[in-house]
């Protein structure tokens, strides 16, 4: 499309949707068009020059439809916007167009036993506030909870706090059913319940807008915040491994940031010492009693704990997983961080290894957690003293030939990253659900082979064959 051309489709929508609160300052556009890539050296220069050129909140699925129906007629490209907290560029429009701000379609729709069904927009520390007081709170949510979607996790996310008792997101169990909006002249409405729901999930917004999710919570507990420090990294892992282990202890979040991690965490400076390792847990207060004696038994000290939501509204998850790195890049602007994935049967000594082998360049940070099949192993999302892309490439071929997966964080197509491959099976809801390639086009890399890839056939999906 010429760029004469382009700004007449994007005049056309504005025209027949003259009712809808859009956005069109060029300074407001281009920040919605952002979020965290920039903790990506490669993904900050790669996506410096791209921005969508129209942003749009709608206010309800109806105004949504008609979005999606002008859009789809002009043939122009569109990003959904979510809380924004994305770090790899998920979001980012590569080819202009329109960032819909999906956050006011936020209700929730239903709500039972153990299961809550509310619409993608509604920030998950909103979820939470409405189902804790009937007993239920969310299985696994990102450090970023207080501003996150729901639709953001489910699209662009993984799990965290949490998925230390119920593994990922993706985890069969955690995600039920999702309502979809497809993206043509005539929008769809489809409910696709797991598994296929999950051929959506990580699939940043490329193969359908989502306008429901419904998930399984769990029970809730009171907890407890743990930030516990030790001498020795060896023996940080090893506290950290017992809690992990221990089948009765009631946890929530177990964390390992080698030295000299903490000295970033300025705001706790007064309860730490410099050079220490840490273990951040959050556990269930029933079990509280024992930790004292884990400590001592590991020679650790403990530096602060206190009951979540008692500590002026702070909570020690926002210096986990990802936070981790979002404190030490407060300090330290040449730092950036990988995502790794530990081996099941011998996370623990790989774990140690790699600390050995890399220290001083590659600083620590191990998340406990259960993988798809329910085992107990590691991620890394270790800090790097960033020099070039070169030495970036090298430390994740050391990662790699110590048989730990790397999940690339500074890519920003979906098969390049976690999800490692090509799947036939999310090209196909694509096919279906956005014939013309509009929802964030140039994101997924199997579009442009779609016609190389086996034909198949999903129950509730109609695929579309040319
Ligand atoms: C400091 C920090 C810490 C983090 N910690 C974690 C963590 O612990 N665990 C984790 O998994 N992630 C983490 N992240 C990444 C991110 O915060 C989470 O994945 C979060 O859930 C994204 O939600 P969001 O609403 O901000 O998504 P956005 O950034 O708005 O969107 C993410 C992707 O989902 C798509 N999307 C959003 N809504 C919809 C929808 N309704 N339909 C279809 N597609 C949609 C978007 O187009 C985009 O591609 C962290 C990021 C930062 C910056």
């Amino acid at each position: 499309m010429s760029d004469s051309a382009r700004q007449s489709a994007l005049a056309a929508v504005v025209a027949a949707l003259p009712s809808l609160d859009w956005i069109k300052e060029a300074p407001k556009v281009k920040r919605l068009s952002r979020d965290f890539h920039w903790f990506s050296p490669i993904l900050k220069q790669q996506l410096e020059d791209k921005f969508a050129e129209l942003a749009v909140r709608p206010r309800n699925e109806a105004e949504l439809s008609a979005i999606v129906a002008a859009c789809a007629k002009q043939r122009l490209p569109l990003n959904i916007r979510g809380g924004g907290t994305g770090n790899y560029g998920q979001l980012i429009p590569l080819h202009g167009g329109v960032i819909v701000d999906i956050t006011r379609l936020n209700a929730i729709v239903a709500m039972r036993d153990g299961v809550v069904k509310a619409q993608a927009g509604i920030r998950l520390a909103d979820i939470e506030a409405q189902t804790r007081p009937l007993g239920w709170e969310l299985r696994c949510l990102p450090s970023t909870w207080r501003l996150a979607t729901l639709g953001g996790l489910f699209g662009g996310g993984f799990g965290g706090v949490g998925s230390i008792n119920y593994g990922p997101l993706a985890a069969p169990g955690n995600v039920l059913s999702i309502r979809v909006m497809t993206m043509e002249e005539q929008p769809r409405i489809i409910t696709l319940n797991a598994p296929e729901a999950l051929l959506l999930h990580h699939a940043y917004g490329s193969n359908g807008i989502v306008l429901e999710i419904e998930l399984a919570l769990a029970p809730c507990h009171q907890w407890i915040e743990h930030l516990d420090t030790f001498d020795d990294f060896a023996a940080a892992m090893a506290f950290a491994d017992a809690i992990a282990r221990s089948p009765g202890i009631v946890k929530r979040q177990v964390a390992v940031m080698a030295a000299p991690i903490t000295d970033y965490f300025t705001d706790l400076a007064d309860v730490l010492t410099p050079g220490q390792h840490a273990v951040i847990s959050v556990i269930g207060s029933e079990n509280d009693a024992l930790m004292p004696g884990l400590v001592a038994e590991h020679h650790g000290r403990c530096a602060l704990r206190f009951a979540a939501g008692e500590h002026d509204g702070h909570s020690l998850i926002e210096y986990c997983w990802n936070h981790t790195t979002l404190q030490a890049l407060k300090v330290d602007k040449t730092l950036t961080y990988l995502q790794s994935a530990f081996a099941a049967e011998h996370y623990h000594q790989q774990v140690l290894e790699m600390e050995q082998r890399l220290s001083g360049e590659v600083l620590s940070h191990i998340e406990f957690l259960r993988d798809l099949n329910g085992n107990l192993t590691c991620s890394g999302l270790p800090l790097v003293r960033y020099s070039d892309e070169t030495r970036l490439n090298a430390i994740m071929q050391t990662f790699r030939d110590n048989g730990v997966k790397i999940n690339n964080p500074h890519v920003c197509q979906i098969e390049a990253g976690k999800q490692g491959r090509v799947s036939a099976e999310v090209v196909a809801v694509k096919r279906a659900f956005d014939p013309h390639n509009l929802l964030n086009p140039g994101k997924l890399r199997g579009w442009d082979i779609r016609d190389t890839l086996p034909e198949v056939n999903i129950p509730g999906i109609t695929t579309i064959t040319t």
